[in-house]
């Protein structure tokens, strides 16, 4: 089945088709570093982690391109209002998003490339808009002559006239309102020199002057959060074609739904933000990857901390499944009878509705859903007390890690894979347990089951007897 990708651009879904066959080139905005990254950054970090991983799943050969804003009036704004020098800000938060990203499993990229360390390739790209004359030179920087450029507001889906109440105008000499800044002049923050004197480059310049070094004039994939749809991508399109005269820059844009907090966005400037570094103290990285798999990229999410324990008991949920699983009994023979054979079936309908979803604008909502029926299949199969080959049972929990895989979850060690003397030894534990409360014996029973439990195996007394679930350590 062929990948269908929802394309901001032309706002429909179509077929991917890189634009040099296997090969496939993407481009997302990285973080703007002047403060710490928070569980919105996270999500768009982590719905473009699993685009990356699914499209090297399928077999493409993908190169996977992140800038790193280290220049920036924000950073430079931040630094003044804390009496910090804006270099060293953005400096030492490098290190931190770093260890957030690790921490979390993104490991998708293949290149972050900073602001800072491309300037020449900035300033050659200002002198080309120059000489195509897109440029033009004030008191206060170099501008884009946005007159000039027939198809402004083809990403946002907007005319130039619509926008002007949108932007505050800090020189009145330009030649339009709404011309963004290429080049701006400064004489303090942190400074380069240009053909046009002192300062330092617009936002927007950045990121093309990276993406054309690395990715060429035109490539396949642009992400980012939908807040950057207008006027940052927007303006990165009028540059970039402007001086490529090729259409589109980006085959297929896409854009993640934002992260909400009681209907707002969630955003440093908000002040309503979570950083990622709190998050994961409370919850394994894992549920935090489940947690925004569970709604598709392209929709907001509105946040509450309710919202990650439910996302935990569903992840663990899916281990309780895996845990039943490795429990059953094998049968010796190499003959499966009815009931394998279903399970068997399933598992392969279920592995092929999982990457129909996918395939369909990576939905991983609809695909975690098959995940769960399967788990339903599993735990039907466990309380019947069935038995199955050793075989089948490998290529169930296979399949889940390969499918999970793509997600970021359910790699953890199972149950099953436990020592067999760890496995008899818990066995006796719980026995244990079991006798001294017949005998009421209380606080010997509550001890061994808290101590279990700090070993992360959880033992709940049911009316069908003691059953041990799955809890994923924080
Ligand atoms: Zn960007």
């Amino acid at each position: 089945m062929p990948l269908k990708i929802y394309n901001t651009l032309t706002r429909q879904k179509e077929v991917f088709r890189p634009l040099h066959g296997n090969r496939v080139y993407m481009f997302v905005c990285g973080p703007t570093l002047y403060d710490y990254s928070h569980l919105g950054h996270a999500k768009t970090y982590l719905n473009f982690d699993v685009i990356a991983r699914y499209l090297r799943y399928k077999g493409y050969s993908l190169f996977y391109l992140m800038n790193i804003t280290d220049v920036e009036d924000r950073i430079i704004n931040r630094a003044k209002e804390t009496n910090k020098d804006p270099v060293k800000l953005a400096k030492d938060l490098e290190l931190p998003f770093h260890q957030d990203m690790k921490a979390l499993g993104m490991n998708s990229v293949n290149l972050y490339a900073r602001a800072s360390e491309h300037i020449p390739e900035i300033i050659d790209q200002i002198k080309r808009l120059f000489e195509k004359d897109y440029a033009y030179e004030t008191k206060t920087g170099v501008y884009y002559n946005l007159a000039k450029f027939q198809d402004f507001g083809k990403l946002s889906h907007q005319k130039l006239d619509e926008v002007k109440k949108h932007r505050i105008d800090p020189d009145p000499t330009k030649k339009n309102p709404q011309d963004f800044a290429l080049w701006k002049k400064k004489t303090s923050g942190p400074l380069w020199n240009s053909p046009w004197g002192k300062g330092r480059p617009g936002w927007h310049i950045e990121d093309t002057a990276i993406s054309e070094l690395y990715l060429g004039e035109q490539y396949d994939i642009h992400g980012g959060g939908l807040d950057l749809l207008f006027p940052h991508h927007e303006s990165e399109i009028v540059q970039m074609e402007s001086l490529s005269e090729k259409k589109p820059m980006v085959t297929h844009w896409l854009h993640t739904g934002l992260l909400m907090v009681s209907g707002e966005r969630m955003g440093k400037s908000m002040g309503n933000f979570v950083t990622i570094v709190d998050v994961l103290k409370d919850y394994d990285p894992e549920v935090l990857r489940y947690y925004f798999a569970s709604t598709h990229y392209r929709s907001p999410i509105e946040y509450t901390p309710k919202s990650l324990e439910q996302a935990k008991e569903s992840l663990e949920t899916l281990y309780t499944a895996l845990d039943n699983l490795g429990e059953l009994k094998t049968t010796e023979g190499k003959r499966l009878d009815e009931d394998e054979k279903k399970l068997k079936n399933e598992l392969a309908e279920m592995k092929k509705r999982f990457l129909a979803a996918m395939d369909d604008d990576f939905n991983t909502p609809l695909a975690i859903s098959h995940l769960f029926n399967m788990a339903t299949s599993i735990n039907k199969f466990a309380a019947a007390n069935k038995a199955l080959t050793g075989k089948t049972r490998q290529e169930v929990v296979e399949t889940f890690k390969e499918l999970g895989g793509v997600l970021g979850i359910l790699q953890k060690e199972q149950r099953a894979f436990e020592a067999e003397s760890a496995k008899e030894l818990i066995e006796l534990l719980v026995e244990l347990r079991e006798q001294f409360r017949k005998r009421k014996d209380f606080e010997a029973s509550d001890r061994i089951r808290s101590r279990l439990r700090e070993l992360g195996i959880v033992l709940e007394d049911t009316p069908k007897g003691v059953q041990r679930k799955r809890q994923i350590l924080g």
